[in-house]
């Protein structure tokens, strides 16, 4: 069943794609635990193994359950094909081996997860892939940094944890006029806010740890495309390298996307609430949400994204003395970097996930001391609100 869900919405396809239910006529979807598939003839394994018949084999190249969460994820990006891995990491890992070689080159927002900025310089850079990277709205400076050999353009929009905005649709014909690969990493907006296939994007690559799951339970990603460069090309190295998606951690993300559309919204609504109650404090100097209209791409946002999103950052008068006191006075909100989860979680990213940067690079990225993110949950927001205000609201 399922197969034809062309013309569903998208709260349908989050709740209903993917799921074949077995003869036991099961309504949830079932965890297939199983490492190997049994065969009915020596015949049959071996056409399952020449690629001749379609079919399981081990659960590092297929399994029933996260089968299911990668056609309910690629339905709701609008890609042909999805493949889940075991970390948004190794979702982004994935994408460079499968489709870069050496002497290949990446041009990269400047303004992306600590970790995948990592994964570009220390790691890809010892095989001879290099990264020049770019102010992610500033579309001629991608423009400029390209060369013969770029082959890979990569960026996250809205940024973290500033949320600036990217023009996808220019970024991707500016890949398409060059060769190249355009990848999102669709992970701050969700298929539910954003799609970036359709803006022209090749792939869009998740951290399905945060609103995919949307309650912090278990780590895992994803990549969507055509069924050409992920579908063979991404899926290869995943059949081949290993790192694979556990059947539990998609069953876990499979019902969380069933949520997806009424979480976004919630959490969407509270970040807006969130937002304009920061903007009166006179002890904020400035507050970064797309969802405001003085949002220097506020115009753009409206365009490609569907609500504004969840994270919420600003600046507190007072530097780090100032937003490390408001941070220590938390009696509710998490201090964690986790982000996507139901609990508001709290974070000073010039000392904690933007900790690494040297004070130049912090300054170009916008990064500055008295910066505060917050990962606005599904709470009240007055609870939210009157967490924070004995620091932040004084007269
Ligand atoms: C968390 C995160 C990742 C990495 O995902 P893991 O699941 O932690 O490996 C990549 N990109 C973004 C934007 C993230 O927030």
């Amino acid at each position: 069943m399922n197969d034809n869900h062309d013309d569903w919405g998208q709260a349908t396809r989050a709740v209903r794609v993917g799921h074949r239910r077995t003869a036991e006529g099961e309504n949830a979807e079932p965890i297939f635990t199983t490492s190997s598939y049994v065969f009915r003839s020596a015949a049959e394994a071996a056409a399952r193994f020449s690629g001749d018949e379609p079919g399981n084999i081990y659960s590092r190249f297929t399994n029933p359950t996260v089968r299911a969460f990668e056609e309910r994820l690629a339905a709701l990006e609008g890609g042909e094909s999805c493949v889940a891995t075991a970390s948004g990491m190794s979702a982004i890992l994935a994408v460079c081996l499968g489709l870069l070689k050496a002497g290949d080159h990446i041009v990269s927002s400047r303004s992306i997860f600590g970790t995948s900025l990592m994964m570009f310089t220390k790691y890809l850079s010892k095989f001879g892939i290099d990264t020049s990277f770019v102010p992610l709205a500033e579309t001629e400076a991608w423009e400029n940094a390209i060369r013969p050999e770029t082959r890979l353009m990569f960026l996250e929009t809205p940024s973290n944890p500033l949320t600036e905005i990217a023009d996808i649709a220019a970024l991707a014909d500016l890949a398409h006029a060059n060769d190249c690969l355009l990848a999102v990493d669709n992970c701050f907006c969700t298929p539910v806010l954003q799609q970036p296939l359709a803006l022209g994007a090749d792939l869009v690559i998740h951290s399905a740890t945060k609103y995919l799951d949307g309650q912090g339970r278990c780590v895992g990603g994803a990549v969507v495309g055509d069924r050409k460069t992920v579908g063979e090309e991404v899926f290869g190295v995943l059949r081949t390298a290993g790192p694979t998606m556990s059947p539990f951690n998609a069953w876990v993300f499979l019902k969380g996307l069933e949520t997806l559309k009424i979480r976004m919204a919630a959490h969407s609504e509270n970040a807006m609430v969130l937002a304009n109650w920061l903007k009166a404090c006179t002890t904020v100097e400035r507050v970064h949400y797309p969802g405001l209209a003085e949002h220097p791409q506020f115009e753009l946002a409206g365009r490609q994204q569907s609500a504004a999103g969840g994270i919420v950052s600003f600046e507190v008068r007072g530097g780090r003395e100032q937003a490390w006191r408001l941070i220590d006075s938390m009696r509710m909100l998490s201090i964690t970097a986790n982000l996507g989860d139901t609990k508001t979680t709290i974070t000073h990213p010039a000392t904690t996930t933007h900790g690494r940067l040297s004070d130049d690079e912090k300054a170009l990225s916008g990064i500055t001391e008295g910066l505060i993110r917050i990962a606005v949950g599904l709470e009240d927001p007055e609870d939210i609100i009157n967490d924070l205000a004995p620091v932040l609201d004084v007269p």
